[in-house]
């Protein structure tokens, strides 16, 4: 089947991935593969606006990499590379940063809430961090980027960066990108009151083992009026059983819902019932990420080559782009 266009989208080196990231991200990137071809990219250069130390960078990078290659994504279809590898990408940075008004940069929200976070490190970088997220989506002539409705306005900055280029040059070689709206879901830690993240440990990582991922579910926090075993609970305010949802079968779903309701269900069965859930799903998952980590070199092998296809791109990108500015 044709595919409609191409999709671009980044995600920094976090390291082994989470429920929160497979369910808010993974899953769309690798259903996008049906329809759009992938370019998939490890943002290392935007994490450095953020990080303390880069000690773990190639090791997050690898473990990251592994988890999406395990979920489904398709190395010999989609491409899958480091941001940092195709250096065309800082090139058309300097370009974009001539046609973007320091102003509109200072009045993100975005940026103010990063000068927030970290006082101390109000870079330079970070205030560029859009027009380089703008030289990714466009480098690689992209039709669609996928986001939640909550990001869209980032991708309207980037449309503007691209207008005010192909104006100033008179040229089009810059594509727009269109906003591809996508359901992403919020997945709520284990403490039930912050999104999963791994900064704040509330996390369930994919590649746990099922021992581990059993323990992380016991600790749950539920329904926080249900205090004795006798005392009947509301579902509809526990994380465990917005967990359920996504991970039981319907009967299930129906009984804890009633039997939380009356109590007959206590809390500790329910969550043995979820963990015994969740490791069933995430069985194939494991299975595959241990049989990729067992081939040497594999991963590295996909970087590589997702490097050198992502390259040809960047490069026949960034010569029209040198040709349409009339650089000497
Ligand atoms: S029985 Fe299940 S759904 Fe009900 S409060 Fe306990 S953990 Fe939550």
């Amino acid at each position: 089947m044709a595919k409609k266009g191409r999709v671009f989208s980044g995600a920094r080196p976090t390291g082994r991935q989470h429920l929160g990231n497979y369910l808010g991200a993974i899953r769309n990137y690798v259903a996008l593969q049906d329809e759009y071809d992938c370019v998939y990219c490890i943002v290392d250069i935007h994490a450095l606006t953020t990080v303390e130390t880069t000690e773990n960078l190639k090791q997050n990078t690898y473990e990251m990499t592994l988890d999406w290659l395990a979920a489904g994504i398709r190395p010999e279809e989609t491409i899958v590379f480091v941001q940092s590898h195709v250096p065309q990408v800082m090139e058309l940075h300097t370009y974009l940063s001539m046609v973007t008004q320091f102003g509109k940069l200072t009045d993100l929200p975005t940026f103010k809430e990063k000068v927030r976070q970290q006082p101390d490190n109000v870079n330079y970088g970070l205030l560029g961090y859009p027009v380089l997220m703008t030289a990714d989506i466009v480098l690689y002539k992209s039709d669609v980027v996928p986001v939640g409705i909550d990001q869209a306005p980032h991708l309207e900055f980037a449309r503007e960066i691209v207008r005010s280029f192909n104006f100033r040059y008179k040229t089009k070689v810059l594509i727009e990108p269109q906003v591809k709206h996508t359901e992403v879901l919020k997945v709520i830690g284990i403490d039930g009151k912050e999104k999963m993240s791994k900064s704040l440990d509330n996390h369930i990582e994919l590649a746990a083992t099922p021992a581990e991922t059993e323990k992380r579910v016991m600790q749950m926090v539920t329904d926080p009026a249900r205090i004795r075993r006798m005392d009947p609970g509301n579902p509809d305010i526990c994380n465990v059983f917005s967990m359920h949802k996504l991970f039981s079968s319907a009967d299930e779903i129906t009984m804890v819902d009633r039997d939380c309701r009356t109590a007959a269900l206590g809390c500790v069965d329910c969550k043995k019932l979820l963990a015994r859930n969740l490791n069933k799903h995430l069985e194939p998952f494991r299975t595959r990420r241990a049989e990729l980590a067992s081939r040497s070199g594999y991963v590295e092998h996909v970087l590589n080559d997702g490097a050198k296809r992502a390259c040809v791109i960047a490069e026949k990108t960034i010569e029209e782009v040198r040709e349409a500015i009339q650089l000497p």
